[in-house]
């Protein structure tokens, strides 16, 4: 017998994203859409990770509750891995509703940048905040998130753009990570754009970040990965393959904010230096999508800006998908290109503007989202051994996680074997 501290029963559907192929990796082409669902699905777990998994007809007779045993009746109810958001940018001092005013009124996001909006609002907001401020700013956004049934968000500097403020940034997403019930994955992203001390000698702002930046954040060990965002007018294929590198020697994982506003070709340098992932990729080239699908890189879309900014060109999903790249999702929460919390509303948006289908943009915002972390071997599925991080829906199909939308369907989500939300 097998004895749990949790239990799930009576799940109409479990979707289980159980691994497809071995050795395991993130799921591509017609993989995407195997979701591997128990019908009559039930759970357990102890000590927070996952102890047992089967059809509920069989719990009774194979997992005995422990005394104090939290039970949870998930009768004609859906129930998924948690919700992982692979890009995030939840530290920031303060929204950017004018801005949002400013496009509807016909101005576009390129004109609010030059008249000293955009992200450099936010720098200048992020560097005259408090750092309690952020930290209570980021834990609201991480609540929201995990009410929302994510249980894993990436978290990103990149508003600091000075050492000073930099650090400031990634210890607020290491506070956050600490007294919140949902795990945050931190990214260094010094290289987001050059700040406006450094606009008339922007190679001096690439050597701050390499020299200075960077080690800093390593040895206080404040990120896992390292992002450059590549772009006319933030970072040149050459800078950021300067910085990369400078990340890489230093143990950073890389990921790259790329071919977002036009084609740089960026895709193709994440590849060829071995990114975790490449994200945005509106722009990517025909060569770009050969090469991510022959690589390890996952290709994080982010369809929440698509709609967001009202982009006309938006990345080409289905054809990505049919080469054979590994797609994740993320909201990439942020004061100006999408102020969104929520992984089922992205999954929404990815069905509608990228044609992807329910059970794609399950998987994406799930076990691929959580290959694009390298966190596949804790989250992201359910399957024994893993963490059992999950939401019950309050539905009897998980194709209304991305046809339902603008509600919160989520009933209890769990972290690490305990109810954390709503
Ligand atoms: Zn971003």
């Amino acid at each position: 017998m097998i004895r749990a501290d949790l239990v799930i029963y009576g799940a109409r559907q479990l979707v289980t994203l159980a691994d497809v192929t071995v050795p395991p990796g993130p799921r591509r082409g017609h993989d995407l859409a195997e979701l591997s669902v128990i019908e009559q699905g039930a759970l357990a777990a102890r000590d927070g990770k996952i102890v047992w998994i089967g059809p509920a007809d069989a719990l009774p007779r194979q997992v005995s509750q422990l005394s104090g045993c939290g039970v949870f009746d998930a009768t004609g109810h859906v129930v998924t891995p948690g919700l992982v958001d692979p890009h995030t940018h939840l530290v920031f001092a303060r929204g950017r509703a004018v801005e949002f005013s400013q496009r509807a009124a016909g101005k576009s996001y390129s004109e609010i940048a030059q008249a000293g909006g955009g992200i450099a609002r936010s720098v200048a907001d992020l560097r005259a905040g408090a750092f309690d401020e952020l930290c209570r700013n980021a834990g609201k956004i991480a609540s929201r998130m995990l009410t929302y049934g994510t249980t894993t968000a990436e978290a990103k500097s990149g508003y600091g753009l000075d050492l000073e403020h930099e650090l400031k940034m990634l210890r607020a997403i290491r506070t956050v990570d600490s007294s919140h019930a949902i795990d945050l994955v931190p990214t260094a992203l010094p290289a987001h754009t050059i700040p406006v001390e450094y606009r008339s000698r922007p190679s001096d702002y690439v050597d701050l970040v390499c020299h200075e930046i960077l080690p800093a954040v390593a040895r206080e060990k404040l990120a896992v990965f390292n992002d450059v965002f590549v772009e006319s007018g933030a970072f040149s294929l050459a800078w950021a393959e300067r910085i990369q590198s400078a990340a890489a020697s230093l143990g950073f994982g890389l990921r790259f904010h790329v071919d977002q506003l036009s084609p740089m070709k960026g895709t193709e340098l994440a590849v060829r230096l071995g990114a975790i992932s490449a994200d945005h990729l509106d722009f990517i080239s025909d060569d770009g999508i050969r090469c991510l699908a022959d690589s390890t890189t996952i290709g994080v879309l982010i369809p929440g800006v698509s709609y967001f900014l009202d982009c006309t060109q938006r990345p080409p999903a289905r054809r990505m998908i049919e080469a054979g790249v590994a797609v994740a999702l993320a909201t990439d929460c942020n004061p100006g290109s999408n102020m969104c919390e929520s992984m089922t509303q992205t999954m929404n948006q990815a069905c509608v503007l990228y044609r992807m289908s329910p059970e794609e943009a399950l998987t994406a915002a799930t076990v691929n989202a959580a290959w694009s972390l390298q966190r596949a071997d804790r989250i992201g599925s359910l399957t024994v051994g893993k963490q059992c991080d999950c939401v019950i829906w309050d539905t009897d199909d998980y194709r209304d996680l991305s046809y339902h939308y603008g509600v919160n369907l989520a009933v209890h989500v769990i972290k690490n074997g305990m109810r954390a939300a709503p």
